[in-house]
């Protein structure tokens, strides 16, 4: 396997993974329509109705109303941001809702940041774009701080251009702790090299209260049949796919062997559980037969 199964450190994966994203950024959008069908729209969509932002008590504090703070990890291109926005400020009249979008990756967040110019002004003034690693929110960078993010330059391993990803000259001092009302991370935890700092990350931002949710491809494994239909899908279509339309069969390779790499649903919750969340019931939703799954705990 190109990013197999073999055993990788943190670093090596860190690296891996920002080749993988900064070379799909641009055909992103397009290859997740392809490659699920769109089902990863209707999966989003039910995800932030399920959280709905700017009215649920579970995660608007005291005031459903009040104002919110929406910390979107792993944001990407915006998908879950954008419907953070439309939710909060269109369907549930609450304009007192932002959100930060934040991505270890600045070819994505550049992306992202170019899909916001078509939101209403509101939704923009908003929105906020941060480079950081999740697995340490203490040290962020404002994507803005530079001239042109789309200057070709000399990257390091995440991808960013080689002067100083953590600047302390020009670092925002990162996300302060109990900042946060929810915490959203969709497709992305998969890929942190180390999962469980960036759950500890997650409950340090969140308020008492707050709410850590994750949706990401999980196992599907109750229903055999389905289940082998859907890893013939993955091992052998995608790659393939990802050759002939994104021209880059490794990136499109490495995404199906981290979804097989990630824990099933019941582990998953019991690391989520271990940094100090609580969950109800079994903690996790299955969506399309647990091709991917939503996760959900608070901090108490
Ligand atoms: N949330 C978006 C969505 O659902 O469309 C984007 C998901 S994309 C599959 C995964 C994202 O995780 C990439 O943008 C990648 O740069 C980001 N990522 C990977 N490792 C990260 C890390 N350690 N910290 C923050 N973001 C990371």
């Amino acid at each position: 396997t190109h990013f197999g199964f073999e055993t990788v450190t943190e670093g090596e994966k860190r690296e891996r993974v920002a080749g993988v994203f900064t070379s799909v950024a641009e055909s992103y959008d397009r290859m997740n329509d392809l490659m699920s069908f769109g089902w990863h729209r209707v999966w989003k969509d039910h995800f932030v109705a399920s959280l709905n932002p700017g009215f649920s008590p579970l995660t608007a504090g005291p005031d459903p109303r009040g104002p919110q703070h929406i910390l979107d990890i792993a944001g990407g291109t915006g998908d879950i941001a954008f419907r953070m926005l439309r939710t909060a400020h269109e369907l549930n009249g609450n304009t007192d809702v932002r959100v930060t979008i934040s991505d270890i990756n600045r070819a994505m967040l550049t992306v992202g940041k170019q899909r916001a110019e078509s939101l209403p002004a509101s939704q923009q003034a908003a929105l906020s774009f941060v480079e950081a690693n999740a697995e340490n929110l203490t040290q962020t960078r404002p994507l803005h701080a530079y001239p042109s993010p789309l200057e070709p330059t000399t990257h390091d391993a995440h991808g960013n251009s080689e002067q100083a990803f953590f600047d302390p000259a020009t670092a925002t001092g990162g996300i302060p702790s109990a900042s946060v009302d929810l915490y959203t991370v969709a497709f992305g935890i998969r890929n942190f090299s180390n999962i469980p700092a960036a759950l500890r990350e997650a409950h340090r931002v969140l308020k008492p209260g707050g709410v850590f949710a994750c949706l990401e491809f999980s196992k599907a494994t109750r229903f055999p049949v389905f289940n082998a239909l859907y890893k013939e899908w993955s091992f052998r279509a995608i790659p393939l796919i990802g050759q002939l339309v994104a021209a880059d069969r490794d990136s499109y390779q490495y995404l199906v062997e981290s979804i097989e790499r990630f824990p099933s649903q019941g582990e998953f919750r019991d690391m989520i559980v271990d940094a100090g969340f609580v969950v109800a019931g079994q903690g996790y939703e299955d969506l399309t037969g647990g091709v991917a799954a939503i996760h959900k705990g608070m901090k108490p």
